[in-house]
């Protein structure tokens, strides 16, 4: 029984103060508080002053696993995702071995039976082995367990592949998620194109490596009439793209991560290859315009792209003395090469809830929007039921104290990674109990937060 939380569900529209009883997985009464008298054998949690809302799944994150569980593991990954307040993720397919193939699929899935945290949505590949030139078998992966199909990490150069894949998967009931990069223009790149990239001495990614692309597919899109998801937009000229492209009828969603939308080009200087990532970060202008997306509806969705990665796929060791201390500092060359080469992404999990949260408190977006953004559109996108706080439902619900002050301390992570730009930040706010079917599978209890 969750007593006095604000119960919060844009699809029902409902925002008041509520009791919610959970028996056997389900949600089994919502009243007024006071109505529902104590039961024999139901577990009481005061939850007044907190929000209580439909379970938030993010529709792209990196579990590293199978192939590099020094980075995160599928236990590791789902811990960290229901200690951010997930209750499902979407895993994508850029593993060793990629997820091309049922075994790999059915190998990912056992491995999430073990985690007891988030549930794990598997993400197939949509060419053999991510090279983008042979199409995967989509329904033996639909059947396997897949509910979205990506290249995420790679660009589907090909055109004709790319048709082909748009027909097959949306004929099966599912979408592809795309990674939008000309990597004709991206090349090297290790910042965006610009005065940032120029000062550190390393090759930048232009906006167009972007756009040129999101054009591409929005065109196809409309022109075969089906609906497309666009990953990780960050830039202002896709957002004006898929305005376009939806007045014309595109059935198109796009997804914006907690970093592009907090975060412009300059963090790099101080944070360096732990704010190094595909697609970079942008100016303030495009963060601007990206906020103002999320407010308008243009932006269906937020994504973590959760990236981890070890200090030595960051290339720490070579980079340890460039940043922070001294933001003006030139790159050697030595160093420019070692941040080209550095791994791109970071780990977003357990810091999205606190980061989404900055733009309530900041009145950008309201807390209707933001569980729009972090359940509802992502069920959606992944063809799940829809999310709902309504009696007869399985209990997917997420517990946020939107005014809980904690300091971001990348020690502290569940994620084995700690490759974040946000370390030290102070968050207001935090998502402190996770229920997957009924199950709490995150309590922040009492634990002490800085
Ligand atoms: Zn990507």
């Amino acid at each position: 029984m969750l007593r006095g939380g604000r119960v919060i569900d844009p699809g029902n529209e409902l925002d008041g103060v509520l009791d919610l009883r959970i028996v056997d997985g389900v949600i089994d009464a919502l009243e007024r508080p006071g109505v529902m008298p104590k039961a024999a054998g139901v577990a009481e949690v005061d939850v007044g002053g907190c929000w209580v809302v439909p379970g938030l799944i993010d529709v792209h994150v990196h579990l590293r696993d199978p192939g590099f569980p020094q980075k995160e593991t599928i236990v590791s990954g789902l811990r960290a995702a229901a200690a951010g307040g997930f209750t499902a993720v979407a895993a994508m397919a850029n593993t060793s071995p990629v997820n091309d193939s049922p075994e790999v699929t059915r190998y990912m899935l056992a491995q999430a039976r073990n985690a007891r945290a988030a549930t794990l949505i598997p993400v197939s590949a949509v060419s053999v082995g991510l090279e983008g030139t042979t199409p995967v078998d989509y329904q033996s992966m639909v059947r396997a367990g897949a509910r979205l199909f990506s290249d995420d990490g790679m660009p589907i150069d090909d055109q004709s592949l790319m048709a082909r894949a748009l027909d097959e998967i949306t004929g099966l009931g599912f979408t592809i998620s795309l990674h939008e990069e000309d990597r004709a223009l991206s090349g090297q790149g290790a910042a965006n194109a610009g005065e940032i990239s120029k000062r550190l001495g390393v090759a930048g990614v232009p906006i167009k490596a972007e756009s040129k692309r999101v054009r591409r597919d929005l065109a196809l899109a409309i022109g075969a009439g089906k609906p497309l998801h666009l990953a990780h937009v960050s830039a202002a000229e896709s957002i004006s793209l898929v305005r376009a492209a939806r007045s014309r009828g595109a059935q198109i969603t796009c997804e914006v991560t907690p970093h592009h939308f907090t975060l412009d080009e300059s963090a790099v200087l101080q944070c360096g290859p732990d704010a190094k990532m595909n697609p970079p970060l942008r100016s303030k202008q495009d963060v601007a315009v990206l906020q103002e997306a999320m407010t308008d509806g243009t932006i269906d969705m937020i994504a973590t792209d959760h990236a981890p990665h070890d200090p030595v796929s960051k290339e720490m060791k070579s980079l340890a003395q460039c940043f922070g201390v001294n933001p003006e500092r030139h790159l050697g060359e030595d160093e420019a090469r070692a941040m080209t080469r550095a791994a791109n992404g970071i780990v977003g999990l357990e810091t999205a809830v606190g980061l989404a949260l900055e733009l309530v408190h900041r009145a950008v977006i309201g807390p209707a929007r933001m569980i729009e953004m972090m359940a509802l559109n992502p069920a959606r996108l992944l063809r799940l039921d829809a999310r709902s706080l309504s009696i007869g439902r399985a209990a997917d619900i997420t517990v946020i104290d939107p005014e809980r002050r904690w300091r971001v301390d990348p020690g502290r992570f569940v994620s084995l990674s700690h490759n974040t730009p946000f370390a030290g930040r102070e968050l207001k706010g935090k998502a402190i109990m996770t229920i997957v079917a009924g199950e709490i599978v995150y309590d922040a209890g009492n634990e002490r937060v800085q």
